[in-house]
């Protein structure tokens, strides 16, 4: 746990961010549950600007985003919104499935079930959900003890020599020992911006990363220099 705070208390000094940049924090302001799978679901494969951009386009014809409402409207209406999120006939269908599944409050009887496990497996059973979206969605509307991984997060991971492969859930285990249950969201974010900021796929700027004397890449590459 250590490690797990000084790497935050780093980060934390050297990246800033704003809530805007996530599309999970901003479909969470809504306080709507739904709304934050449904923003997970358009943000596959595709970055937060885009996936905002669908989201309001969204937001603007619904107002609220439910799943009566969504399983009202027509596929072709969907899929035309979903557009500047790219894959968007696949991620209609999915959103429509998810949306008669979900009718009726389902989706706060999942958040309620105690058992973090339990949970997952019930959102993990809905079409398009796998444990990133379950992750995310748990970890942001019912402060389950989770953290979710995405592309930044499994890389960073391994290049930090935290894990040896990029199986989803020995990056999410190791990182569940890292850090503190409560600080689980904002290592989720910090690392994300972490990504887009330093250790991008290409070229990671080590020279500037605030973690490079801890990492194994930059020492293997001979880039790790004395962090603050
Ligand atoms: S030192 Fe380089 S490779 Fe390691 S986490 Fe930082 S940017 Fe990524």
């Amino acid at each position: 746990m250590k490690l797990g705070k000084e790497i935050l208390r780093r980060l934390q000094e050297t990246l800033e961010f704003r809530e805007n940049e996530f599309v999970s924090l901003v479909a969470n302001k809504s306080g709507n549950p739904f709304e934050v799978l449904v923003a997970t679901i358009i943000s596959q494969n595709t970055n937060d600007r885009n996936t905002i951009k669908a989201m309001n386009r969204l937001k603007t014809l619904l107002g609220r985003v439910d799943p009566e409402k969504i399983e009202e409207l027509p596929l072709k209406k969907l899929e035309e919104i979903l557009k500047p999120a790219g894959l968007y006939r696949q991620k209609a269908k999915v959103i429509k499935e998810a949306a008669s599944f979900l009718k009726e409050g389902k989706l706060n009887r999942i958040l309620r079930i105690e058992n973090l496990e339990e949970a997952r497996k019930e959102l993990m059973s809905l079409p398009g959900v796998g444990p990133k979206t379950a992750d995310v969605v748990l970890s942001l509307t019912s402060s389950k003890p989770t953290i979710a991984v995405d592309r930044h997060i499994a890389r960073i991971s391994l290049r930090l020599g935290l894990v040896k492969n990029d199986n989803y859930n020995d990056i999410r285990n190791a990182l569940i020992s890292l850090f503190c249950s409560e600080d689980y969201l904002k290592a989720h974010l910090l690392l994300i911006k972490l990504g887009r900021t330093y250790c991008r796929p290409k070229n990671p700027k080590c020279d500037k990363c605030p973690l490079r004397d801890l990492c194994e890449y930059a020492r293997k590459s001979g880039r790790a220099g004395k962090s603050k």
